[in-house]
């Protein structure tokens, strides 16, 4: 392909992206396929003698499309959202085109230095502390990851470092391997498995702190593992804290918590990957209070905040702590971009209609299930998530989110919530609208009348 070729196939595929962007509600938003489809589709090896670009492209339908879960149709309301917009993609486009691998300064100091600003634009619609912003006295900053598991990771790499360095500040004697064996995390047992994993990774024991009713970690309830864990010898030293949770959206008690970690020595690092995009609006800010305690906070643009994936953003209080960290990865993108063309292109007040939207959507959908007394909702709904179930067994839910599952006229996934499995409806795709939210009612009302399900209407 040479400019000519690129520059016709290029507004070729602008065309075929908006196309299917706006006509993807036509399409089942849910693949009916098995396992193992592919392979039969394409050749065993790679071609020989180059192909043209007119058979690559007639394979995006037969092959390609047939087997995608669309993550952006209206009736996707799975998982949490994967964002995206068209500012996003021109930016990416653009990003893909400079290529540039920005691992220092010199890589490309366009690319190192518009994600500063970019951090700190957005540290700012936050309303974080001015000790996270790198444009200010302060020592702190921003830096982009792929994603929240790889903030998470970070952040407990910087915090077991800083842990042995203050012991041996304390007894020069002790190794650092010793040091190791006696080092505890905690997280709440909502976190996120990628927290789990950070300590797995990390070589740490990891104690998951128990809930209260509202399946938040509150400050007793960690105070009393950390007491239990000092008398036995061990050193406290990392605190995973929850800002909406992946099963119900729950928001652990920082103003509580945040105290407790600095009075123990102990880093606290927040994991708000969904939640956090809602703290634009000034309506919401108020759940991150307490961020000021904080070690570390990050989130996940590339969820809510109609950044296309991958853009995770993180702060840390102290730059210093987490130089010999900052990514795992040299490589960087010049993933900045794509924040400059979003924000820019919606500006903050977009930004915090987009929000404002989706939670009124959720709401929409809590106010359907509500309105049907064979249904109970199972978590309070904050934001863009709602929690639901048929009031009855596990297995009369299972069976119902089986028979959702096949009509594919929507999705969801389950979660467990107490020993109870809950349907989950999370506000998803950015063109989702109200008569969406009416029409995805249906099918979980229709699907609740067969055999073995409640039969009763509304
Ligand atoms: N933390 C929370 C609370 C999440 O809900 C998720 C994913 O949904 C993650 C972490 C993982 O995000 P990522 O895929 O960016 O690592």
């Amino acid at each position: 392909m040479d400019a000519a070729e690129f520059r016709r196939r290029g507004k070729e595929m602008v065309d075929y992206v908006a196309d299917y962007l706006e006509n993807i509600e036509k399409r089942p938003v849910y693949p009916d396929l098995e396992p193992g489809y592919l392979r039969s589709l394409i050749p065993n090896e790679a071609p020989l003698e180059p192909e043209s670009y007119e058979d690559i492209i007639k394979d995006v339908e037969r092959v390609i499309m047939p087997g995608v879960t669309h993550w952006h149709s209206p009736y996707f309301f799975a998982y949490f959202p994967a964002a995206s917009s068209y500012p996003a993609m021109v930016a990416d486009m653009l990003c893909g085109a400079i290529g540039c691998i920005g691992f220092s300064w010199a890589a490309s100091p366009a690319c190192t230095e518009l994600e500063t600003v970019m951090l700190d634009w957005l540290g700012k619609m936050l309303q974080l502390p001015e000790c996270f912003i790198a444009g200010t006295h302060g020592r702190g900053g921003g830096v982009i990851q792929g994603t929240a598991s790889e903030a998470t990771l970070i952040s407990l790499l910087a915090a077991r470092c800083k842990a042995v360095r203050r012991v041996q500040t304390i007894n020069a004697k002790k190794s650092e391997s010793e040091i190791l064996s006696k080092l505890v995390a905690y997280t709440s047992d909502q976190a996120h498995s990628s927290v789990e994993r950070a300590a797995l990774i990390g070589a740490v024991m990891m104690r998951k702190v128990p809930t209260d009713n509202r399946y938040a970690v509150r400050r007793e309830m960690l105070k009393k593992m950390v007491e239990e864990d000092k008398a036995a010898g061990l050193i406290p030293f990392y605190f995973c804290a929850t800002l909406g949770t992946t099963p119900s959206c729950a928001f652990d008690h920082l103003t509580e918590l945040g105290p407790l970690c600095n009075e123990e020595n102990m880093w606290m690092h927040i994991d708000a990957a969904y939640a956090g995009s809602a703290f634009i609006c000034p309506e919401f800010r108020p759940l991150l209070n307490g961020v000021e305690f904080a070690d570390s906070f990050n989130f996940n643009p590339h969820k809510w905040l109609l950044v296309n994936f991958d853009c995770s953003a993180m702060w840390v209080k102290e730059r210093a702590d987490i130089i010999g960290h900052w990514q795992i990865p040299l490589g960087r993108r010049f993933r900045s971009l794509k924040m400059w063309f979003v924000f820019r292109m919606y500006g903050l007040k977009g930004l915090q209609a987009h929000i404002r939207k989706q939670v009124a959507l959720a709401k929409e959908f809590e106010s359907l299930v509500r309105a049907d007394k064979r249904f109970e909702i199972c978590a309070e709904v904050v934001l863009g998530l709602v929690c639901f179930r048929l009031k009855g067994s596990n297995e009369l839910n299972q069976e119902l989110l089986k028979r959702i599952t096949k009509s594919r006229e929507i999705h969801l996934v389950p979660c467990q919530l107490s020993g109870r499995f809950v349907l989950r409806f999370a506000i998803c795709a950015r063109t989702t609208e109200s008569h969406h939210i009416q029409q995805a009612w249906q099918p979980v009302i229709k699907k609740n009348a067969g055999k073995g399900v409640v039969h009763s209407d509304p």
